[in-house]
Formats: C-alpha cells, sequence, structure tokens
C-alpha cells in the first residue's frame, strides 16, 4: 500500500491517480509551476479584461499566478475610477469657477 500524494489516503501501489481526490500519483508527473509574477500584474494592470479572463482561466489550476493578473486588473479598474472621479471633480470646479 502507498499513500496519496495530495489528501494522505491508502491507495493501491499501481494506482496512477487516487480513487479518493482524483490526484495523479506520478512521482515524475511535471508540476504545474504556479508563482505570483509582477508581469502579470502589469498585464493585468494594462488590459484589465485580459487579467480577468487569465484570472478565471487559472484560478483552479494555478491560483498565484491567477491572483497576480487579477490584482493586476483590480488595480487597474480602481486606479481607472480613482482618476475619472479626480477628472469629474476638476471639470466640475472649472465650470463652476467660470460660472
Ligand atoms: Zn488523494
Amino acid at each position: 500500500m502507498k499513500y496519496c500524494n495530495k489528501c494522505g489516503k491508502e491507495i493501491m501501489d499501481e494506482a496512477v491517480i487516487c480513487p479518493h481526490c482524483g490526484c495523479s500519483q506520478q512521482p515524475n508527473a511535471p508540476q504545474v509551476v504556479d508563482s505570483s509574477s509582477f508581469g502579470w500584474s502589469l498585464l493585468g494592470f494594462c488590459i484589465p479584461i485580459v487579467g480577468l479572463i487569465l484570472f478565471l482561466v487559472w484560478k483552479d489550476t494555478t491560483p498565484l499566478k491567477a491572483k497576480s493578473a487579477g490584482m493586476g486588473a483590480l488595480v487597474s479598474v480602481i486606479v481607472g475610477v480613482v482618476f475619472y472621479i479626480i477628472y469629474a471633480i476638476i471639470i466640475g470646479v472649472t465650470i463652476g469657477s467660470s460660472l
């Protein structure tokens, strides 16, 4: 008997996939590289819709990478809204003072 790499439950020695959690049991299986990256944040910041799509696509497989892209998109939207408000205030003040 051996134990599942992921959930730790007892599984058959020849089992390729854990019957409990579905996790692959091949020790040499390539690991999905998941790390937060400033590059993805920057991409999400520049193109928020792409950041959002990447976030939705990656959130299950590579949550850290998904978070990077998602955060970039979120910051971009927040900055956009803040600039819009500041712009609206400036326009409002300009019109108000010119009257
Ligand atoms: Zn398992």
